[in-house]
């Protein structure tokens, strides 16, 4: 959505918002920080701009519904992701010095417009954490024959595995071999 700020800007002291905005990302899209994570349901868009003698500020919520799976176990996981955002609101020719961290402190108007959907989506990838539990103490899957330990202990021996070291095993019960 692209906001219309020419009020505002014309000394009008507030505007509020409240809309909707789809999120159609490509789970399967191993380069996207959002790999693996799909979003049933639009983000929700919620806030004001508050106009004090031509300096903006504009705060809001947004929140999406989400479904992925845990990292140790890949059972599905899904909760609501919400997020608080405050930011000044300024006319693009007034940043033109700033680099280009300091401009993410900035909604920056075109044209007495404000485009809030790309933003918002950086913001989302930006935020969103990497990776999710189904709960904190879960203990994943056996790393020898995939079962789920939550489910109760497999018969693999993985007391000490590792899996740097199977190389190594393997050359010792090589040599243990040939001597006999
Ligand atoms: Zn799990
Ligand atoms: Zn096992």
């Amino acid at each position: 959505m692209k906001l219309d700020l020419r009020p505002l800007l014309a000394g009008e002291r507030l505007l509020k918002f409240d809309y909707e905005l789809p999120v159609d990302t490509d789970p399967a899209d191993t380069a996207s920080f959002l790999f693996g994570v799909s979003f049933p349901s639009p983000m929700k868009v919620k806030g004001e701009i508050v106009n004090t003698a031509g300096y903006m500020r504009m705060t809001l919520n947004m929140s999406v519904d989400y479904q992925t799976a845990c990292a140790r176990c890949l059972k599905p996981v899904s909760g609501c992701f919400s997020l608080d955002l405050e930011k000044t609101v300024a006319p693009r020719k007034l940043l033109s010095d700033l680099d280009e961290n300091r401009l993410l402190d900035y909604a920056i108007i075109d044209d007495g417009f404000l485009d809030m959907d790309e933003p918002l989506l950086e913001q989302l990838e930006m935020e969103f954490p990497a990776r999710f539990l189904c709960s904190d103490d879960c203990r994943g899957l056996c790393p020898k024959c995939g079962h789920d330990l939550n489910l109760g202990e497999c018969s693999c021996d993985t007391r000490d595995f590792d899996p740097r070291l199977e190389p190594l095993k393997q050359l010792l019960e090589k040599m243990k071999s040939e001597e006999k």
